[in-house]
């Protein structure tokens, strides 16, 4: 049965999984700042609105993929609280600051509104595919009806726990990635430097005790391991500046409870001068040219 669903931030992510929602027979009403965007996604089957607080009045369902924190306290306390139906679930997919998730959620909870935090591991190819993984935050009951409906743009849906438990599971997920990925390129530039063939030391570390999933699922050199964005000038995949941006909300998060995170730090530092010399658009794993000292700008 057709749900009324409506979907706020139709940007690289938002605009292929609302494409999915809409394909799959869903009543999607869209909105987006950028027109351009609207277009496309009205072009994949949604139906304009001709604002946030319009695309929620009557939803069943509202979903929000927006940049950051800000955006998504602003959507929710400016456009949608105020016109959405108190039956409606939210769910917000953005990646955003844990604070930033659970004062939303509190806020939603004040006006008797269900609300799950559920930001997606997987790049725009896995929005567009529809085979997402979803780790979702907020209490049993809003989890089981968010479930059937994230299903519909992803292959899993994790409940992670309760509100803020999905950014947080993003967030320490992906400082884990940053810094696997940094001491797997490091010491592939190393090997190097000793004399290893790299393929060679692939073929040890990969059946070794240094395997990890930015070793043998994303390897960061051109020719060796499985297709990678390294095979294609380290351009696609995911951003070295999204993972910037998602180190600095695990760094902070870890500073607000006051927990440890050396290495997750060391991370951020080498992303924020791979930044610094222009390399965000690049995939992350183009980190090993700033580490094996090859980078031009
Ligand atoms: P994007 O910048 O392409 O899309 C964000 C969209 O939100 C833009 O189209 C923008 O116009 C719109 N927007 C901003 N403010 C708005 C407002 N007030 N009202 C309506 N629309 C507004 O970003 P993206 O790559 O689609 O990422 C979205 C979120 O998903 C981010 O939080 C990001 O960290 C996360 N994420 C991205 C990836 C990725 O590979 N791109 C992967 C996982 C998670």
């Amino acid at each position: 049965n057709m749900a009324r669903i409506g979907f706020i931030g139709l940007g690289n992510m938002g605009g292929g999984m609302a494409a999915n929602l809409a394909a799959k027979g869903h009543d999607v009403r869209a909105f987006d700042l950028s027109k351009e965007a609207l277009d496309r996604a009205v072009a994949a089957g949604c139906k304009a609105a001709a604002s946030a607080a319009e695309a929620v009045t009557d939803a069943e369902f509202v979903v929000t993929m927006l940049p950051a924190g800000q955006h998504v306290r602003s959507v929710y306390e400016n456009e949608v609280f105020g016109s959405v139906p108190a039956s409606a679930l939210l769910m917000d997919c953005s990646t955003i600051d844990v604070a930033s998730a659970r004062a939303v959620n509190a806020a939603a909870a004040a006006k008797g509104i269900a609300m799950v935090d559920a930001p997606v591991s997987g790049g725009i190819a896995a929005a567009n595919a529809g085979t997402l993984t979803f780790m979702v935050g907020g209490s049993a009951e809003h989890f089981a009806r968010a479930e059937p409906v994230l299903a519909l743009m992803g292959k899993a849906v994790i409940h992670a726990g309760g509100a803020g438990s999905g950014q947080a599971a993003k967030i320490v997920n992906n400082m884990i990635l940053g810094a696997t990925m940094v001491a797997t390129c490091e010491a592939f530039a190393l090997a190097q430097k000793l004399g290893l063939d790299p393929q060679t030391f692939f073929d040890i570390s990969s059946k070794a005790s240094g395997q990890s999933w930015s070793m043998t699922s994303y390897c960061p050199l051109p020719g060796v391991g499985p297709q990678s964005p390294a095979d294609n000038n380290y351009d696609g995949g995911f951003a070295a500046g999204l993972m910037l941006k998602d180190l600095k909300l695990a760094v902070e998060a870890a500073q607000g409870v006051g927990a440890s995170v050396p290495m997750g730090g060391a991370a951020e530092h080498l992303y924020q001068a791979f930044a610094n010399l222009g390399g965000e658009g690049k995939d992350f794993s183009a980190i090993i040219k700033l580490l094996d000292g090859s980078y031009r700008p």
